[in-house]
């Protein structure tokens, strides 16, 4: 599917210039056609798409020798790769590395940059596909940008803690619209071209054919560079800059904190101080990305980004599943079988009754236009959806997912009923989220090929897939089932069949803690926002309620029944208000009211003097869900940390600038954690007694 895609992306005949020789170190092509314009190609050997490292950087750098020795009429730079332009700067190169590295390895790139900038000739960037980070920066150099129809610029920088350093800050500054490539840089939102355009980020966008035509007219001046704008020269003053600020810093605080998340607030400061000197920018630029780079969030969050990239990567193959068909289309299987069909497999979807199948298409149908925006892929996407109330693609799927009701009998007797109808080498799935699935595989004559695909709610938006396997689930089935995931798009972690799986057995806790504060007379929105302020998406009170009041309790019953474990009592209030059918956001109302779908709190500013609070209370919260992390580590229900973080970060939202709870416990210190369980357990009881497993985590701190 991904070689469909890129084969898309490629623009037809490409337009690389004449046939050019590799230079030394392999990066770069270059070569001189018959108008003396010198074509650089970018074109990294062994890789699928560019990234721009020290070794790019200094092949340009000698390629800029080689420009200023020969003076040729024009210079265009572009890409060799279907994909795009660049992705990006190297990440690797900031594993580890201290500030002084980066600011000898950024002070090199800059000076190369600029030399690219003051070249006498025009440069050209032609772009297409994704133009990012450090691609942008090296785009933004040259005096003209084409951008080829379908492009996508962007500065991610934000999402990894950090902010242009290659000269994107000040340039972009300069070239577009300010207050848009500020939003740009810390949002990390990519822009189309044509919004690039508007933006004045690109000089103009033209269909792949054009690109020779456009180079012909800059070099023969009849395409003028663009002059900056009014909105340039007035945030060239200090005043307008310090208003508009003001509006940033409001923004981006509504987003993330300071505390957390520094890298857009340091940004704004730099624009309000420097944004009138392109000189002072450059510096201060290159000192905060430094200073930047080692703060733990930088350091968290490209962790975050390798588990991603680790996760997607999951040696999988293929799964070879083209055709699938959902069982129920309720909450879960009717996104599940839209997201599907969404990421280009053939779905059929059935269900008992009609209504949720209509509810399920409708609600695919918004998802598509939402997401896909290109009409003609909205509509392909709505044609391979299909309603099937008969469950005749049962016999044609790959892969029969069931996503029936949460009761045992119910689903074994589907799989009684589906599993003769099964083709050869069709997979069987079940996306429960707490029964034992070797229980639910008792009467299947064929139990190898029977797997978990635990999907999270909502899936268009949770990125995580637990792929749970049971004592005999075949190898071959677990791979191709990692495989599925990975191509929709989602994040697979291999789970062992145990109650609640990973995700959930950390969640319950922390949410029980919650609702039994809730009723020691916490106000439920300190509680909220303390959790928020520890940097959770979500409170769990309020995530009680969007899980279901009722269901929440049934998860936390059956865990602790089958864990042999303490939970908090579910206190009666609580019970009663399930009896009376307050359930939370699907009645309208649980622990909160809902207006729209928001729950209305009060401000934590608003929480009246004295009302209780616990000096615990953040603890009380976090360390229970890391607890059940290492007792699912100590029991081999998920295999390695890494696996935990990303699970965790990706199934919960558990701040990914913390590095996912094992690197939080590690940074923390694992005896401090194992100390402050103790004194909760002596406090307020043995729910609180920390795993063994503690004791078996070695010091390490990576
Ligand atoms: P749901 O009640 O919204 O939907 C279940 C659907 O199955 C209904 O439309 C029902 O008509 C249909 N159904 C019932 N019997 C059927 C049968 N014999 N054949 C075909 N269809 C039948 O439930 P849900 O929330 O979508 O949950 C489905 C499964 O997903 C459960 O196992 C649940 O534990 C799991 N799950 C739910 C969530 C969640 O947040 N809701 C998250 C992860 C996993």
């Amino acid at each position: 599917m991904m070689d469909t895609m890129l084969e898309t992306l490629r623009p037809r005949a490409m337009e690389l210039g004449p046939a050019a020789d590799m230079t030394a170190g392999g990066n770069w092509r270059a070569a001189t056609d018959a108008d003396r314009v010198m074509w650089l190609v970018l074109d990294r050997p062994g890789k699928s798409v560019n990234v721009i490292d020290r070794q790019v950087l200094e092949e340009l750098n000698a390629l800029i020798d080689r420009i200023e020795a020969e003076r040729p009429a024009a210079v265009v730079l572009r890409s060799a790769k279907p994909a795009g332009f660049a992705a990006g700067a190297d990440i690797n190169q900031f594993v580890g590395a201290s500030t002084d590295d980066i600011r000898a390895m950024l002070g090199q790139g800059h000076i190369v940059l600029d030399r690219l900038e003051h070249l006498a000739m025009p440069t050209i960037a032609v772009i297409h596909g994704h133009c990012l980070g450090a691609g942008l920066e090296l785009a933004l150099a040259c005096r003209f940008r084409l951008a080829v129809a379908g492009a996508s610029l962007g500065f991610p920088e934000v999402m990894l803690g950090l902010h242009p350093g290659l000269g994107g800050t000040f340039r972009s500054l300069e070239i577009a619209d300010p207050i848009e490539a500020m939003t740009m840089m810390l949002t990390g939102k990519p822009a189309d071209a044509r919004k690039a355009r508007r933006m004045g980020l690109v000089d103009t966008v033209l269909e792949e054919r054009h690109v020779g035509n456009a180079v012909t007219a800059i070099r023969t001046g009849e395409m003028p560079a663009r002059e900056a704008g009014l909105r340039q020269r007035a945030f060239g003053l200090r005043p307008a800059r310090s208003l508009a600020a003001r509006q940033m810093r409001k923004k981006a605080a509504e987003q993330a904190s300071p505390a957390h998340y520094p890298a857009p607030f340091r940004l704004i400061d730099m624009w309000e101080q420097h944004g009138g000197s392109a000189s002072a920018m450059r510096r201060a630029e290159l000192d905060s990305f430094a200073e930047l780079v080692e703060t733990p969030t930088s350091r968290n969050l490209v962790r975050t980004f390798f588990l991603r990239e680790a996760m997607r990567g999951a040696k999988s193959g293929r799964s070879d599943i083209r055709r699938v068909h959902v069982i129920g289309a309720g909450a879960m299987g009717g996104d599940i079988a839209a997201w599907a069909a969404r990421q280009g497999f053939v779905v059929t979807l059935q269900d008992i009754d009609l209504k949720p199948i209509g509810r399920a298409v409708k609600a695919a149908n918004a998802m598509f236009a939402a997401t896909l925006k290109d009409p003609l892929k909205v509509r392909d996407a709505a044609d391979r959806l299909i309603p099937d109330p008969d469950g005749i693609g049962i016999a044609h799927a790959d892969l029969v997912i069931e996503a029936a009701p949460e009761k045992l009998e119910l689903k074994r007797s589907i799989y009684a009923q589906v599993e003769p109808r099964l083709k050869p080498g069709a997979l069987l799935s079940s996306n429960t989220s707490a029964l034992p699935l070797e229980q639910l595989a008792e009467g299947l004559a064929d139990k190898s090929r029977f797997v978990g695909l635990h999907f999270f709610n909502p899936v268009s938006r949770m990125q995580l897939v637990e792929i749970v396997s049971h004592p005999v689930v075949g190898s071959e089935t677990a791979r191709r089932a990692t495989a599925f995931a990975v191509e929709l798009s989602r994040l697979p972690a291999p789970v062992r069949s145990a109650p609640g799986f990973l995700v959930n057995r950390a969640l319950t806790p922390y949410i029980a803690e919650a609702l039994l504060m809730v009723g020691e007379g916490i106000p439920k929105e300190r509680i909220d926002a303390r959790a928020q302020g520890f940097g959770m998406p979500m409170g769990p009170v309020e995530l009680a309620d969007r899980v279901g009041l009722d269901i929440a309790l049934d998860v936390s019953a059956s865990l602790a029944e089958r864990l042999g474990t303490q939970f908090p009592q579910t206190p009666p209030w609580l019970a009663q208000m399930v009896r009376e059918g307050r359930l939370g956001i699907k009645t309208g109302g649980g622990l909160y009211d809902y207006v729209d779908g928001k729950p209305r709190k009060i401000h934590v500013d608003a929480i009246p003097d004295g009302a209780k609070d616990d000096p615990d209370l953040e603890d009380r919260l976090i360390l229970p869900m890391l607890n059940a992390v290492v007792a699912c580590l100590r029991e081999g229900v998920v295999e390695n940390e890494d696996i935990a973080n990303g699970a965790m970060i990706f199934g919960t939202g558990f701040p990914p600038f913390r590095g996912g709870p094992m690197h939080y416990a590690r940074a923390r210190g694992i005896d401090e954690i194992v100390e402050r369980l103790r004194a909760l357990e002596a406090r307020l009881g043995p729910r609180f007694a920390p795993d063994p497993g503690w004791a078996e985590l070695s010091q390490r701190v990576d």
